[in-house]
């Protein structure tokens, strides 16, 4: 870390720093300029108190880090780019994973016809939400346990891995015995006791960046899943709330192409939530695998007029396969 203290600080003032960053277990190395003194201070944050606290200090300016905050996450550690096997699919490493399937799983008949036309189209993964976190509490809450029992019966059927959100610590150990990725939603992006639940079963975990979250934070909330020994951490796009209106929200793929830059971990894009249009999905998937995306998770219905949550945005069976015909001639050209 760097501490720069204010212009003009006392030669006392500078050693009651030094002291400080002492005491907080690091090794002091004052810079004397002419105008300010900058203390670098060498030692491992993640063995040590953190230096934030100095900024408490009359004389003190700033203090900031030199290396990143998510260090585990960064591509520095692995500049290769991370690998995670889920069900013999590789995400990573130069593949291109499809996840599909309804918004919420809401009959056997739907979720077992939507398996089968996604599989038969190329999906390697099937989504569905069994505990959905809806903005209203008198919108459809999903099937809960029952959803999940449909999407243990569909993979058996299909062979499909599943992706399925898990939305609260309670449920965690329920949900993990049913999914094989779980899915940590926009919403709890920044519930860190849910993240280290999810964690420690040691399953994938897909993480949605927060509809408010910077890149960092989002960043900071997957090391918190790599700080507990789980690698398999897929980071999932899924559009930012912005002023604009006509979009449900803005899928940003600029954070996409960063994420890939800043760290090692996959990067799968959910261009479903991100427009909230099913016209837009098509394109917004081909643009996904132009900008280094690892694959897509997308919203399919047998018939999104009448589904019980997030109509507008899911596309149907047949707009599904033309959707992954039209897709392979770009992921191609992106030379997955
Ligand atoms: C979903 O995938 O249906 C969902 C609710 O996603 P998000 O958390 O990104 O809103
Ligand atoms: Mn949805």
């Amino acid at each position: 870390m760097i501490i720069v203290l204010k212009p003009r600080a006392t030669k006392a003032q500078i050693e009651a720093v030094i002291r400080e960053v002492r005491k907080l277990g690091y090794k002091p190395h004052p810079i004397i300029g002419v105008e300010r003194t900058v203390i670098a201070a060498i030692g491992d944050e993640r063995a040590h108190h953190t230096l934030e606290t100095l900024t408490a200090m009359s004389c003190v300016d700033q203090v900031m880090p030199v290396q990143r905050r998510y260090k585990l996450v960064s591509r520095e550690t692995n500049t290769r780019g991370s690998t995670v096997k889920v069900c013999g699919h590789v995400f990573g490493g130069g593949n291109f994973q499809m996840i599909a399937g309804p918004c919420s799983v809401e009959s056997e008949r739907q979720i077992l016809d939507t398996a089968r036309a996604v599989k038969k189209a190329g999906a390697t993964f099937l989504r569905g939400g069994a505990f959905k976190p809806r903005t209203s509490p008198y919108e459809f809450q999903g099937l809960k346990e029952e959803g999940l029992r449909l999407l243990s019966l569909a993979k058996k059927e299909t062979g499909l891995g599943i992706v399925t959100e898990v939305l609260s610590e309670a449920d965690v150990d329920l949900v993990a015995e049913h999914a094989d990725i779980l899915q940590i939603g926009a919403r709890n992006s920044q519930n860190f006791a849910l993240i280290i639940a999810a964690a420690r079963t040691g399953k994938a975990i897909l993480l949605k960046r927060g509809m408010s979250m910077k890149i960092e934070e989002w960043f900071l909330s997957a090391e918190y899943i790599l700080s507990q020994g789980n690698p398999n951490v897929l980071l999932c796009e899924r559009g930012i709330r912005t002023f604009e209106t006509l979009t449900r929200n803005t899928l940003d793929l600029g954070a996409v192409a960063l994420a890939k830059a800043e760290t090692h971990l996959p990067v799968i894009v959910d261009p479903s939530q991100g427009a909230g249009r099913a016209d837009l999905v098509s394109a917004l998937c081909k643009a996904s695998a132009a900008v280094g995306a690892d694959g897509l998770i997308i919203e399919v219905h047998p018939n999104p007029k009448e589904a019980l949550s997030d109509g507008a945005q899911q596309v149907t069976l047949a707009q599904f396969e033309k959707l992954m015909k039209d897709l392979k001639p770009f992921l191609a050209a992106a030379g997955y």
